[in-house]
């Protein structure tokens, strides 16, 4: 139509289009490496799921908007062709793919696709700037961006549908051209600098997510040699996946929903954290890029050192103290942003370099050091709580299938000592050859780990490690979801490789084979009992089903809570803050507390846990709220026992 007009057009687009591109990633080269090409397969299967699937966008809760989504991201795939036509009409009005001319079958299918998925944009955006403008809901950041870009997708519908119409050689559908490719070239070039810099990014960004979840296993650190990390100071500690993820944030807010820390109004959200690193990471970045060029090491590491600290006015320690570590955000997210590992590597920098720390942590750390548990009792009463069970140990050199990992709070916790002697009931009456490690047992350090003390945790890893490999350990039930993760997830870092349950999953399994043939719990017989996930079960280790059977196997049917299995909400403990005092907005434990009540109803009756933070947690929650007379709080292992025959020494 116009070759002349079409090419100057083109290469000024580009040509500005490919030097921002360059300024956004370049200062990427400077950051900490991290290798995403393994498990080809896997990343594959992720982005068919979440980048061309939108899996995460269809949840039943907002299925409106998420459809709304998916509607515009199929246009934007099926529109790529035809843009590339009108660009290509552009030099020469008859320009058409191969096999796609408008006589053939082909060509008039794809033209059928183009105007449905053409009207199908038009009003989905119509249908989201209804949403911004006037039912606004809170998750939804209000900006003239968004606005524009959903004008700017209308504007391009409606170009279309007039060119089409009314064709080339009339006046108004040579202007609809004109003007289409226009705003096409606008767009593209707005792209990198907001938040629809995701339209670029988020698909990579799926395909380069972590295998494993980086959440469940943190990254281990090299605390000995030379190059020896210590988490994160200034920008330029951040690996240049953690820097494309904070450019891929499409600012949707679905990580706020069910945050823990944000729903009770603390200072930490999934994507605030986000902008303050985007906004930091583009004002750094001509220095970052600067730094990228600089071969001497130690001059590298004095240009580092002059990076402002991210602590000071990016992400504030309150911010990055907050987080439980909960995985809701992370589950959330669309675009598999992660969030708890850069958290955890701001905790790290505190603690291993600045010392800085809340007073708490640091008598946590001193008590898993000195007695290994964070409660600082002696380390040689950790077996006190089965004196009367003759219980045996690994030491005696027994024959046992399973190492029962009684953790910390099941060993000194007066209320979930119960918890653990009603495991050996269980465990007893189906004849289950097992084993603990008595005085041989020490924290796991996972508490540790989420509190920023790397060095702390790796010497309780490799301990641990060291008694169960010593012991021949090949199998673990634990009765903490915390220590689950920790054994399952983060041992293999240290040489630790085992099978390990969560004592809800081998009673289910015990109940299935046939080996526990518990009666029914006769004393909840009339109670309402709900069940509240552990967030270190359901979503950091997808086990959702197994304590709902185990409660099942004594007659106990489970009347759910509103946010429930992966979509559960935090007790306020993971991540170490159990440890820490919580000084700021309301109580976690207390609103999940007010779910459980509404949930059970005006008689109250049974929350069913299986964690030892959540029963602490819920059980406190219960008594600030004045519900502690209504609500109680048990252990899936204490119902099932209460299902169970009493016999002696159990
Ligand atoms: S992990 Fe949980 S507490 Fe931390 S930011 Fe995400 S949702 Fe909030
Ligand atoms: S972090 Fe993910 S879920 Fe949160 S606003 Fe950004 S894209 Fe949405």
């Amino acid at each position: 139509m116009n070759p002349l007009l079409t090419a100057v057009l083109l290469a000024a687009a580009l040509g500005f289009f490919g030097y921002t591109i360059v300024r956004r990633f370049q200062p990427l080269l400077a950051l900490r490496r991290d290798d995403r090409l393994d498990r080809i397969g896997d990343r594959v299967q992720a982005l068919l799921r979440f980048g061309f699937g939108q899996k995460r966008l269809l949840d039943p809760e907002e299925f409106l908007p998420g459809l709304l989504h998916v509607v515009l991201f199929a246009a934007f795939l099926v529109l790529a062709l035809r843009t590339v036509t009108l660009f290509g009409m552009g030099f020469s009005e008859s320009f058409h793919f191969p096999l796609l001319g408008p006589d053939s079958a082909l060509g008039r299918g794809y033209l059928w696709l183009k105007d449905v998925v053409v009207w199908g944009a038009l009003l989905s955006s119509i249908g989201f700037l209804w949403r911004r403008l006037v039912t606004r809901p809170d998750r939804l950041t209000q900006s003239w961006e968004g606005n524009l870009v959903l004008g700017f997708i209308a504007g391009l519908m409606v170009t279309e549908i007039g060119f089409d119409h009314y064709g080339a050689s009339s006046a108004l559908g040579a202007a609809c051209f004109w003007i289409h490719l226009v705003i096409v070239l606008l767009f593209l070039n707005f792209l990198p600098f907001g938040k629809h810099f995701h339209v670029i990014t988020a698909l990579p960004n799926v395909f380069l997510r972590s295998l494993p979840p980086a959440s469940s296993a943190l990254r281990k650190l090299d605390l000995e040699s030379e190059g020896a990390s210590f988490g994160t100071r200034s920008i330029a500690d951040l690996s240049w996946k953690e820097a494309l993820d904070v450019y891929s944030c499409t600012e949707c807010g679905r990580c706020q929903t069910y945050c823990p820390t944000y729903v009770t109004g603390k200072p930490l959200s999934h994507k605030a954290v986000n902008g303050a690193l985007k906004h930091h990471l583009i004002e750094q970045g001509p220095k970052l890029t600067a730094l990228a060029r600089i071969a001497d090491k130690a001059a590298r590491e004095a240009a580092m050192g002059e990076l402002p600290a991210l602590a000071a006015g990016v992400v504030e320690p309150d911010t990055f103290w907050a987080c439980t570590t909960c995985g809701w955000c992370e589950t959330a997210c669309p675009v598999l942003i992660e969030n708890i590992p850069r958290l955890i590597d701001l905790r790290r920098q505190q603690v291993l370099v600045e010392s800085a720390m809340p007073d708490e942590a640091a008598r946590v750390f001193k008590n898993i050091e000195t007695q290994g548990n964070p409660w600082g009792i002696g380390s040689n009463k950790r077996a006190e709580w089965c004196e009367d069970l003759n219980v045996p140990r690994a030491s005696e050199g027994g024959d046992f299938e399973w190492l029962f990992f009684v953790g910390c709070a099941g060993s000194f916790d007066d209320r979930q000592k119960k918890v653990s002697r009603a495991i050996v009931q269980i465990l007893r009456e189906a004849q289950v050859k097992f084993a603990i490690l008595g005085e041989e047992e020490t924290c796991t350090g996972d508490a540790a780990r989420r509190l920023g003390n790397e060095y702390l945790f790796q010497m309780q890893a490799a301990a641990t490690v060291e008694t169960m490999n010593g012991h021949g350990v090949k199998k673990v039930i634990t009765q903490c979801p915390h220590c689950l993760n920790t054994i399952k997830n983060e041992l293999p870092q240290f040489g630790g490789n085992y099978e390990v349950v969560h004592h809800a999953e081998l009673i289910s399994r015990l109940v299935a084979e046939g080996r526990l043939k518990p009666g029914r719990a006769a004393e909840l017989e009339g109670k309402a009992v709900t069940f509240h996930d552990p967030c270190y079960l359901a979503r950091h280790n997808g086990v959702t089903e197994a304590p709902r059977q185990a409660l099942a196997a004594v007659g106990v049917g489970v009347r759910e809570m509103e946010r429930n299995r992966r979509t559960g909400f935090c007790c306020g403990a993971g991540g170490g803050r159990m440890w820490l005092e919580e000084k700021l907005g309301t109580r976690v434990n207390q609103n999940r507390v007010a779910e459980a009540a509404a949930t059970l109803g005006d008689q109250g009756g049974v929350v069913a846990v299986g964690c030892p933070f959540c029963l602490t947690m819920l059980k406190d929650g219960a008594a600030e709220t004045g519900n502690d007379e209504k609500l109680k709080v048990l252990d899936v292992a204490e119902i099932v026992a209460l299902g169970l025959p009493k016999r002696a020494g159990a």
